[in-house]
């Protein structure tokens, strides 16, 4: 699944928790918070030496082949349950070990935001053809639906770019019409 689309469908996801467990966090932490969304949403690619943030970076082509080497290639570790809790764990602690206590709230609350991303993006990469190694090191591609791949979504096809990306943009306004105090309520 491309960039795009895991990042539209983080953004829809972490909207429509707001719903349920609507929280104010102020206008700086709000805008920033949708950003770590976003940000949480592209990190599970960056095993991916051809990921766009490498490509962008100085020196960045090899320093995504040593990121590639040591989470396993494309869809492994960072796909994975160990790989989710792994990089919540650490970046937990590094917020509570480094981090001022005073900023600690507002920086937790950045935390969500990004592991509500990241958590998004194997959920999405399921319903595409080739799966998610759900339970690495097991070898076994998790797909939704199962059977043949053509039942599944092909990255940057036809029904990805217009059908995936179409039924979240309606499920977005669908949200903002019914619940747009819990998205306002964010930025208070
Ligand atoms: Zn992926």
């Amino acid at each position: 699944m491309s960039a795009i689309t895991h990042q539209m469908i983080a953004l829809l996801t972490a909207f429509w928790l707001l719903t349920i467990y609507p929280l104010s966090a102020g206008i700086i932490i709000g805008a920033l918070s949708i950003v770590a969304v976003m940000i949480g949403a592209l990190t599970p690619d960056l095993d991916q030496p051809t990921a766009n943030i490498w490509r962008r970076l100085l020196g960045g082509r090899a320093l995504g082949n040593i990121f590639q080497f040591f989470s396993g290639g494309h869809r492994h570790v960072t796909h994975s349950l160990i790989g989710i809790i792994l990089i919540g764990y650490l970046l937990h602690q590094g917020i509570t070990t480094f981090i001022n206590p005073a900023f600690v709230p507002s920086m937790l609350v950045l935390w969500r935001a990004f592991m509500i991303g990241y958590i998004s993006h194997p959920i999405a990469d399921t319903i595409t053809d080739r799966g998610v190694p759900w339970f690495w090191p097991l070898h076994i591609n998790i797909k939704i639906p199962p059977g043949p791949e053509e039942l599944r979504v092909t990255t940057d096809s036809i029904v990805e770019t217009l059908l995936v990306r179409g039924a979240v943009i309606i499920s977005f306004i669908l949200l903002l019409i019914s619940h747009w105090p819990a998205l306002l309520l964010l930025f208070r």
